[in-house]
């Protein structure tokens, strides 16, 4: 019994340990680090991603995958383990679970203050997405520019908020000067895969613990 309870014990404490003892020095929330979101694909999800039909250009389709590469990548180094795979074009919203439809439609002419928006599909009350689309603004046609909002709209989706406050190439998550231009990164800086980091090792370890309190019980 003794044995069990001092696991139980090591369980809960390491965790802990090691999320202070690699942590970032320098990354502050809101000065060059993203606040973290209000929702996150759960852990090693693969995420099924659709571009609508006649969107974008060949090229266009390249640098979108490009910015889910990257993300792919990233996510794996910082532990979440979330991955983007390309599935192809479809012609209506394609209903399905951990999937990802991206789109172009009139944002900031509708909407006078945003170039692009992610929406997440989730269960009430549950941060967990369970599928999710993004609209790019059909201004948006800079490679760069391109790179740079799928990147940023593919970080709310890793459990990411916007930084608008945040210094200039600190973060993805910083805000756009213009409907065709990049925020000055295009793909997550340390600070975004620090805090991302962070949200998806919080996340493992709640999912350990109900676990370890579903076997005691
Ligand atoms: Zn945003």
């Amino acid at each position: 019994m003794k044995t069990t309870l001092l696991s139980l014990i090591l369980l809960l404490l390491i965790p802990g340990v090691s999320l202070r003892a690699q942590t970032i020095e320098g990354c502050a929330k809101n000065r060059n680090a993203p606040p973290a979101g209000a929702f996150y694909w759960p852990p090693d999800t693969e995420v099924k991603v659709y571009f609508f039909r006649n969107m974008f250009t060949p090229a266009q389709k390249e640098t979108l995958q490009d910015a889910m590469e990257l993300w792919t990548k990233a996510a794996k180094n910082s532990g979440a383990g979330v991955s983007f795979v390309y599935a192809g074009e479809t012609d209506e919203p394609v209903a399905c679970r951990s999937c990802l439809m991206v789109t172009r439609r009139e944002v900031f002419k509708n909407d006078h203050k945003h170039y692009a928006f992610f929406y997440p599909l989730q269960s009430s009350h549950d941060p967990r997405l369970v599928s999710a689309w993004i609209d790019l603004d059909v201004a948006t046609i800079s490679p760069q520019a391109i790179q740079g909002f799928m990147a940023h709209e593919l970080g709310h989706g890793m459990g990411l908020g916007d930084c608008t406050s945040c210094k200039k190439k600190q973060t993805i998550m910083n805000g756009f000067p213009g409907v065709n231009k990049d925020n000055g990164l295009i793909e997550p800086s340390a600070c975004d895969l620090e805090v991302v980091r962070q949200v998806y090792e919080l996340q493992r370890r709640v999912a350990g613990n109900t676990h370890v309190e579903t076997r005691v019980d």
